[in-house]
């Protein structure tokens, strides 16, 4: 059987806006028309349709999540001489977040969901543990019962990275919701995402709220009055018109998701090598959004390729590396698991511009590697 080539990029980067083009040239025009560029009315009704849609009672947009993130734990109260706990399997930005207000950070193992492994995180608890950094990778919220235990216990804070997983929820609640705060980003491959860098910084706690819009627009108050330290970073006001417009649409664009990541899983659930994530839907407990969908193989690199010579382009998160296997950054922590996990980890492509055709050509292309290799 000849079956046609056919070319799909991991992520089209184009299509973010030439798929609704006329709209976001109207909001483009319109916007700029008004000379409406920093710390505008876009800009605040953005911040309050985001906490509405997260129920959460603050929103803070900042220029990107890293920043956002750097902000977030100076204001939860983490400095110089504290340690912060954070899964290694995740990108360089919350070890850089915590290595920027003066903390140590100590990377531990991920589990078979991906995302942060709670026995590890206790083995890494010390005297100078002041925090943990769940990272709701992929699109899917930790399971938070036992994290939020053991903040109970060792009286730890937690501060969420949350950049994968805007509308992800466990047990009913939102990722970036479950402690001080947590941090989403508005890159432009994420879920939600805009033209440029972009981030937003969400809390129930109404003193890191304040803190926070102090920190992005250097230290000023709504007089003007400079209160506190702060720097310059502010989500562009234009940015968030955009977001706006795509944030009206964001349930659709996760039913989408979801829906890929059912065929997904529909077409490759018997291939015994593969690990998928879980189907949507299959754990009352978790929504996930997909932001990411991470499998696992036992053949990653050929499987890569024989991909890529097909058409189907994939991605390994961070290049292929935990961050504790970043030479340069100094970690001595030995993470076997999250060693042997990396090595299987891979994306396959899972974006709005995807189509069914396109999402059955990719599982098509798998099912013939293994027919050919095994
Ligand atoms: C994207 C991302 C960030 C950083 O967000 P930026 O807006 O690019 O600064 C941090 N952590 C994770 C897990 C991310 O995926």
């Amino acid at each position: 059987m000849k079956t046609e080539t056919k070319t799909i990029p991991f992520f089209d980067y184009p299509h973010l806006y030439l798929f609704q083009k006329e709209k976001l040239d109207q909001i483009i025009q319109e916007t700029l028309s008004r000379g409406a560029y920093i710390l505008q009315k876009d800009l605040q009704e953005f911040e309050d349709n985001l906490a509405a849609f997260l129920k959460v009672k603050h929103v803070i947009g900042v220029a990107n999540g890293t920043d956002g993130l750097i902000m977030l734990l100076r204001a939860a109260g983490i400095g110089p001489g504290d340690e912060v706990i954070f899964p290694s399997h995740t990108f360089v930005a919350t070890a850089s977040a915590i290595y920027f207000v003066g903390a140590g950070g100590v990377p531990v193992e991920c589990g078979a969901d991906h995302l942060i492994e709670p026995i590890s995180v206790e083995k890494a608890i010390t005297s100078k543990t002041k925090a943990i950094i769940p990272v709701q990778l992929n699109g899917r919220t930790c399971n938070m019962d036992p994290i939020l235990a053991l903040a109970r216990k060792y009286n730890l804070k937690i501060v969420e990275d949350s950049a994968q997983a805007l509308g992800s929820s466990f047990k009913g609640r939102f990722a970036g919701t479950f402690g001080a705060g947590g941090m989403f980003s508005f890159y432009p491959a994420k879920t939600l995402g805009c033209f440029g860098d972009g981030g937003a910084v969400v809390t129930n706690d109404d003193s890191i709220a304040e803190q926070l819009h102090l920190a992005r627009d250097h230290g000023r108050d709504a007089a003007g009055d400079v209160v506190a330290w702060g720097i310059n970073s502010r989500l562009d006001n234009l940015q968030a018109a955009i977001l706006n417009f795509y944030l009206k649409q964001y349930p659709q664009s996760i039913q989408r998701r979801r829906e890929i990541a059912g065929i997904y899983n529909e077409n490759l659930k018997e291939i015994s090598d593969l690990v998928l994530p879980p189907a949507p839907g299959s754990d009352p407990d978790h929504f996930d959004i997909f932001q990411n969908y991470e499998i696992e193989s036992s053949y990653r690199d050929t499987l890569k390729k024989f991909l890529e010579e097909n058409g189907v382009r994939t991605l390994l998160q961070w290049g292929g590396s935990a961050v504790h296997q970043f030479k340069e950054l100094g970690f001595k922590q030995n993470l076997p698991i999250t060693d042997e996990l990396t090595a299987r980890f891979m994306l396959l492509p899972m974006n709005l511009s995807l189509t069914d055709e396109d999402v059955i050509y990719i599982c098509d292309q798998i099912k013939r590697f293994y027919e050919k290799n095994l």
